[in-house]
């Protein structure tokens, strides 16, 4: 955190920030003593409109909403992608006020990774069969050990009772709805849908990083996964869409795939049940992932 954090705090009123775990705790115990429930938003930080309608679903259910703000060295499998992620903490605190927070928890690498770590990865192998193994699993090796590790840290630190994470992230969410339940956390894990810009574009913190080409041949992603969750044979759809988007001289997807929503195993149409089209790319070197239900089968 920045050293004029302190003299910040003082800006924001209502809102507490603070970087350790141990002053966290007490704030939520006393939230606990006095019978109210405790949300957490874990995030990144770069907050936009995503991340605020978190907050204000978390605020629905209490007046208690810590957002944590940690950018996690072990869920990045490339380290250009770590080095650029945007970081704007203050602007970040001014959004968590708006959107209702409690406090933000911006712990440092040392509170959150005690024993360290080995160069940029996680110490932790999950493996939750295609949960972790499929798309973003085999794109990103170590991704999810990465995404484990951080999140079960941040419930030990935070003891929230309920955590609250993006669809935009599905397979994250699926990965976080798993961990909570194998490990019997007594965390309950609720999911917030999608929040779009005008045209369609999944809201994320790596948008910032995108020139005006990029940013149009991007409108692309949600408009094919909107058409494949409509297309009456979805399977080959996807695979049009993949190769449409390979030819698009700014973007090399990474997949298009139609996979069962609860296990991640791929769509089959002769038995059909719930399903999300997601797709990965990236887009002028920018990496971007997005999914939309796939309509009908719900
Ligand atoms: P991040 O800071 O990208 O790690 O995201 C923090 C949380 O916000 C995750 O649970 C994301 O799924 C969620 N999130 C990010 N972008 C969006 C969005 N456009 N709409 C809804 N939730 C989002």
């Amino acid at each position: 955190m920045s050293s004029n954090s302190s003299a910040f705090t003082k800006v924001l009123k209502n809102l507490l920030v603070l970087t350790s775990g141990r002053a966290v705790q007490s704030a939520v115990r006393a939230a606990h003593a006095g019978g109210r429930s405790v949300v957490l938003v874990p995030t990144m930080g770069a907050l936009h409109a995503g991340h605020q309608a978190l907050i204000r679903e978390g605020r629905k259910r209490s007046s208690e909403v810590w957002v944590s703000i940690f950018v996690n060295p072990t869920q990045f499998d490339d380290p250009a992608d770590l080095n650029g992620y945007p970081r704007q903490f203050e602007a970040d605190c001014k959004l968590a006020q708006e959107a209702g927070a409690t406090g933000v928890f911006a712990p440092s690498l040392a509170e959150v990774y005690p024993d360290g770590f080995v160069g940029q990865f996680s110490t932790l192998e999950v493996n939750y069969g295609r949960l972790t193994s499929e798309l973003e699993g085999q794109d990103r090796p170590g991704h999810f050990d990465g995404v484990v590790q951080v999140v079960r840290r941040l419930f030990e630190l935070v003891e929230p009772d309920v955590a609250l994470f993006g669809e935009k992230d599905f397979q994250q969410l699926a990965v976080i709805a798993d961990l909570a339940r194998r490990e019997n956390l007594g965390v309950e894990v609720v999911s917030v849908p999608t929040v779009r810009g005008e045209e369609g574009l999944a809201l994320s913190s790596r948008n910032v990083r995108l020139s005006q080409a990029a940013r149009k041949a991007a409108l692309l992603l949600s408009a094919k996964i909107k058409a494949v969750a409509r297309a009456p044979q979805p399977l080959a759809a996807a695979d049009i869409a993949f190769a449409e988007l390979a030819d698009h001289p700014l973007i090399a997807p990474a997949y298009f795939a139609v996979v069962e929503s609860d296990t991640f195993a791929p769509y089959d149409p002769e038995n059909p049940r719930p399903a999300r089209v997601l797709v990965a790319a990236e887009v002028d070197g920018i990496r971007l992932i997005d999914n939309v239900a796939l309509e009908g089968v719900d």
